[in-house]
């Protein structure tokens, strides 16, 4: 592998340390979802990656797409909230534009399009509605800038993770229009969303797996 490019073992090291950072994160995530949801984001996220880990580990991929559309489709399957699907039809669609052994920037920038797409498409949120979609489109848009100026794939995916966490604290202000925190109207303001603080998370282990390999 080189500089510019993702391979079966990084997207694997991707979803695997994932896993790792929901769990550490399992109980912020769960107590953002106590405040503006049912308490249980932290868990669908373990449950769903731990799962989507276990089942990569006796998979043989050829392509890195195979690895993240296999991680969409556990997510589905393992997860019973909203995230669980949404989550799932990103990576479901990551996967299918991603057909080679490797990806290299520009690549896995379609890719990310196509999964915010496909999230958009089945959850019908738009930026500003408090999910989600409010750390994923600016961490996209960080990576396809980044990517389109000819960075290396670690320094695009620092520039998303960095813009996902930004995405993530502007939600606190923001009045939910999408999912369960739409239920509390005007009460919603004033908290994270949690599922923009787990696109965060997963931008940031994105960055981190590409900086150490
Ligand atoms: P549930 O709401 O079913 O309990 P989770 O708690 O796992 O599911 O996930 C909640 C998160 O899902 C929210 O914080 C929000 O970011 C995201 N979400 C909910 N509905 C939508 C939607 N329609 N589009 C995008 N994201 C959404
Ligand atoms: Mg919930």
């Amino acid at each position: 592998m080189n500089g510019d490019s993702v391979d079966i073992d990084l997207a694997r090291t991707w979803v695997r340390a994932t896993a790792a950072a929901v769990d550490k994160h399992k109980d912020h995530l769960t107590q953002l979802d106590s405040a503006i949801g049912d308490a249980d984001h932290g868990i669908n996220m373990h449950r769903g990656f731990s799962a989507a880990t276990a089942v990569l580990a006796d998979f043989e991929p050829e392509t890195v797409g195979a690895v993240l559309f296999k991680t969409g489709t556990t997510l589905i399957s393992s997860v019973g909230g909203a995230s669980g699907p949404l989550y799932g039809s990103a990576f479901r669609a990551m996967g299918k534009a991603l057909d080679a052994a490797t990806a290299d920037t520009e690549q896995f920038a379609a890719a990310l399009a196509a999964g915010l797409e496909s999230v958009q498409k089945l959850g019908a949120a738009a930026p500003g509605d408090k999910t989600m979609i409010d750390a994923y489109a600016p961490a996209l848009a960080a990576f396809r800038q980044h990517a389109g100026a000819g960075a290396d794939f670690a320094a695009a995916a620092l520039a998303a993770a960095d813009a996902a966490e930004e995405g993530m604290r502007a939600t606190t202000p923001m009045q939910a229009r999408k999912g369960r925190a739409s239920y509390l109207g005007a009460r919603s303001i004033g908290h994270q969303d949690p599922g923009a603080t787990s696109t965060a998370l997963i931008f940031r282990t994105l960055a981190e797996t590409v900086e150490a390999r």
